[in-house]
């Protein structure tokens, strides 16, 4: 039975969709104002894990993740700089997607950006205002009237400060102690400069919150199944989500919330703003390959902190490896092995069979990674005793791999030697420009010619057995 922790009631629950069969699920994207930090990533790659392991149980997933392309740390540097908006976002959009392909990313249906959904917010802010639970303060800013919401807090177990009644806030993000009436609509004030939108609601821009209310009920409807996001998006921005949307829609706005946990540096939350961060680009500067952090980043179960440090990583360099050896092990094993039309042995069936249900059992149990992982380590180790004794049939060496292939890599995308296809001419001689500028240490080449390879469906890894390579969908 699958279940997840929702946030929303902190109870383990079983899951139903809405729809048999479909899940409508809505990621918090990036703020793309800056390069994301690998702490951004570890909740995006929750997402992914999330997203893979539904599909793997059957569901079809519609999926749509929003990228924040206006809010009050952009239009800051923005202004500072003396950039046009568009521009200034672009780039980070653009880093962005490459970050997702380096992590091997299930893309989503769907990247809305918010600037393209400002008449969708105009509409659900005069719908607040009509029922009376928002207002124009006097600012010319319209709020949201917290008071007029009565389950505002059941997200976060906040209580709206009484003390303050009729208290505003008007920055995007602030904390617990600042639950008063929030910026729906800000209006213009020198400090926007260029920035701002000539509307009904009069000249201005939006709140940070109103985006997701605005872009998740268009593109999913105003009723779906799941909405993710890291633990700091819990409270304001998911708690205010809900107030916007069920108090303009009337009705229950999604049924399961799941938040992950943070990444940490020397037990402190990895935050731009604390100047601990690393990005996905630095650690590929660095040579770590995409598998390895992605793996990292996935091996600790979602809603516990997790921390990262050279040692984190080099553990999860050194998992991958043992997987795409054992991946390798038996792709050798299978071409060289002789006994066409062989039966399987009912050890190994038996061996396959206990490991994919234990396998399913941990990730049905809130998507309990570290366990599901601990099963597919097993089976390695088994599967490895097996090969050694080299008493393994064709039918066997199939099983096995097809665990490793259908179950483990469609959900956890780590394993690099799937493809049976050889590389064409001009793929094969940019490998060995490749391999060359490495020995060479000329990393700025090494590095073109990796993007230069990945834009032709060719990912490229770095290993301790040189570079190892496998086929993904092409880059723009
Ligand atoms: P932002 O670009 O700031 O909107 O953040 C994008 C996502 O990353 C949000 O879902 C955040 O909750 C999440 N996030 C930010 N910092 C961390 C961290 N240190 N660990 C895990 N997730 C984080
Ligand atoms: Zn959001």
């Amino acid at each position: 039975m699958l279940q997840f922790t929702n946030t929303l009631g902190h109870k383990l629950e079983q899951f139903v969709p809405i729809k048999e069969g479909e899940v409508r699920l809505y990621t918090c994207g990036p703020t793309v104002w800056n390069f994301p930090h690998i702490g951004n990533y570890r909740t995006f790659l929750f997402e992914d894990l999330l997203k893979r392991y539904l599909k793997y149980r059957g569901f079809s997933v519609i999926h749509v993740m929003n990228l924040t392309d206006v809010d009050d740390r952009i239009i800051k540097v923005c202004n500072e700089k003396g950039v046009e908006l568009g521009e200034f976002t672009e780039r980070y959009a653009r880093a962005f997607f490459e970050d997702l392909n380096f992590l091997r990313v299930d893309l989503a249906d769907n990247y809305p950006r918010a600037t393209d959904y400002i008449n969708e917010m105009v509409v659900i802010i005069q719908g607040l205002m009509r029922k009376g639970i928002a207002y124009r303060g006097e600012d010319g800013s319209i709020y949201y009237s917290i008071s007029k919401f009565p389950r505002y807090g059941e997200l976060s177990g906040i209580k709206p400060n009484e003390l303050k009644v009729g208290a505003r806030v008007r920055v995007d993000d602030y904390g617990k102690d600042s639950a008063e009436d929030f910026a729906l609509w800000k209006a213009w004030d020198a400090n926007d400069g260029k920035i701002f939108w000539e509307t009904q609601l009069g000249k201005g821009r939006p709140g940070w919150h109103i985006e997701c209310s605005a872009m998740s009920m268009k593109l999913l409807g105003e009723h779906f199944d799941m909405h993710t996001g890291g633990v700091d998006n819990i409270f304001p921005h998911h708690e205010n989500e809900i107030a916007q949307s069920e108090g303009f829609a009337g009705k229950r706005f999604v049924n399961y919330w799941l938040h992950c946990e943070h990444l940490l540096v020397n037990e402190t939350k990895m935050a731009k703003r604390l100047g601990n961060f690393v990005t996905v680009v630095d650690l590929r500067e660095r040579g770590v390959d995409g598998a390895t952090l992605r793996y990292f980043l996935l091996s600790g179960h979602y809603r516990y902190q997790l921390s990262f440090s050279d040692n984190s990583l080099e553990q999860a360099s050194g998992s991958v490896r043992r997987i795409n050896e054992f991946v390798s092990r038996l792709e050798d094993s299978l071409k060289s092995s002789k006994d066409e039309g062989s039966s399987l042995d009912s050890d190994t069936a038996m061996l396959v069979e206990t490991a994919r249900a234990r396998y399913v059992s941990a990730l049905d149990n809130d998507l309990d990674a570290p366990d599901a992982l601990a099963v597919v380590f097993d089976l390695i180790s088994e599967g490895n005793r097996m090969l050694d004794r080299g008493d393994l049939s064709r039918r066997s060496l199939e099983a096995f791999l097809e665990f490793m292939r259908k179950d483990f890599d469609s959900v956890f995308a780590v394993v690099s030697t799937l493809s049976d296809e050889s590389l064409g001419e001009l793929e094969s001689r940019l490998l060995e420009e490749r391999k060359a500028a490495r020995r060479a240490k000329d990393w700025k080449t090494s590095d073109e010619l990796r993007n230069r390879l990945l834009s032709l469906g060719v990912e490229v890894q770095d290993t301790h057995d040189g570079q190892k390579w496998r086929r993904v969908s092409k880059t723009r």
